[in-house]
């Protein structure tokens, strides 16, 4: 089953929707990541459907505290 989710686009700050294939769903407790075409800067992102945060963010996060 398909479900929506909303993201924030980091290049536009808009907030857009996105679609993630839940029959796909990983391990508890696992972090995905879905490739979502951005209506709002016409790139692609990497979005966790579950927080809506982006992969590069949570890669700047983990940098910024030093993992
Ligand atoms: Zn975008």
């Amino acid at each position: 089953m398909v479900r929506s989710f909303l993201f924030r686009c980091r290049d536009t700050g808009m907030t857009v929707q996105g679609f993630a294939d839940d029959d796909a769903l990983p391990a508890e407790g696992a972090v995905r990541y879905e490739w979502v075409r951005c209506p709002a800067c016409g790139a692609g992102h990497l979005v966790n459907p579950d927080t809506g945060s982006l992969l590069v963010d949570a890669r700047e996060k983990a940098q910024t505290i030093g993992l």
